[in-house]
């Protein structure tokens, strides 16, 4: 196909976006990417660093024992959502690596337990953020104690208060089939927007598990902005917004530091002499981000 560069794309000296449109590879290097310092104060006004990334991990930890009691597939973890890291010699050929270049992994996030898919990492991690919040909120937890058991937000009283509350997402699966199950098991109610081209079996397992899937004619972001409107609606109501949640991009973030010890147990230096590439499915983009960023304030740059 001839390529079609409009004036604008000139003026602006777009190459990549020419590219893409050919169907071609390319790489886009960020212009306005910060030093690592500078980045822990740069995202959309939000001060986030190292720091958050360690206090989403340490939410995590704090609901394992939950976790544990609510998704019985859990048992074997003690609550704990992970992945392994699997050697994948036999790609090595199909991704041009020689002999001598490297070694190839897969980080299998496509097993991570109860929502099999990544989003398992920043989904569930805004359901738990605001589910500690509105037990804070309303005396199920103590703030700051440290010592509360959070398997007593499993109780009747603390269930009765999150039934008040809805979790709503835009998705056209896998997000929503991770913020449904995770709100609705414990006691929220869940609508999830759903696009046409969303799986049926993943509707079917959302309403299976009291999710109310709403279906929209249109694409994914005509689901979303749906969903959104609706949920501004209702002060009762958390709309979990994929293109802009910084609870969902901590929550991936949490990532690099699981990773960070697996490469260290498999005895993989990173460092300058070694550097370790990425290679991340994007859609939305925030699970790549957050992980991304995770993996440079945990391994530096
Ligand atoms: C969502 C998703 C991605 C990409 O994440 P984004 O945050 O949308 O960029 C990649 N792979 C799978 C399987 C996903 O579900």
């Amino acid at each position: 196909m001839p390529s079609v560069v409009s004036p604008q794309d000139r003026l602006q000296d777009d190459a990549p976006a020419a590219q893409l449109r050919r169907a071609e590879p390319c790489l886009w290097l960020n212009p306005h990417r910060q030093p690592i310092p500078a980045a822990r104060q740069a995202v959309a006004g939000d001060h986030i660093s190292l720091d958050d990334t360690e206090k989403a991990a340490a939410r995590f930890a704090r609901f394992a024992p939950l976790l544990e009691g609510v998704f019985p597939e859990l048992q074997a973890t003690g609550g704990v959502i992970e992945s392994p890291l699997l050697p994948a010699s036999s790609l090595r050929a199909a991704a041009g690596l020689a002999a001598g270049q490297g070694a190839l992994w897969i980080k299998a996030d496509h097993r991570l337990p109860v929502a099999g898919s990544i989003k398992a990492r920043g989904g569930i991690h805004e359901v738990l953020e605001l589910a500690e919040r509105l037990a804070l909120q309303h005396g199920l937890l103590t703030p700051r104690s440290g010592a509360d058991d959070y398997r007593a937000l499993a109780n009747p009283a603390a269930r009765a208060v999150f039934a008040r509350y809805t979790v709503a997402v835009g998705s056209t699966g896998n997000l929503g089939l991770s913020i449904g199950v995770a709100a609705s098991a414990l006691g929220f109610r869940a609508v999830v927007h759903m696009s046409a081209d969303a799986k049926e079996w993943k509707k079917q397992r959302l309403r299976q598990r009291g999710v109310q899937v709403v279906e929209h004619a249109g694409d994914y972001e005509g689901a979303v902005a749906a969903g959104r409107a609706q949920a501004a609606q209702d002060p009762f109501s958390h709309f979990v917004d994929d293109e802009r949640s910084l609870s969902l991009l901590l929550g991936y973030s949490a990532a690099a530091l699981h990773l960070r010890q697996q490469l260290q147990d498999a005895g993989i230096a990173v460092d300058a002499q070694h550097p370790l590439f990425v290679y991340l499915p994007c859609g939305v983009g925030g699970a790549p981000a957050g992980i991304t960023f995770g993996l440079r304030q945990a391994l530096g740059a």
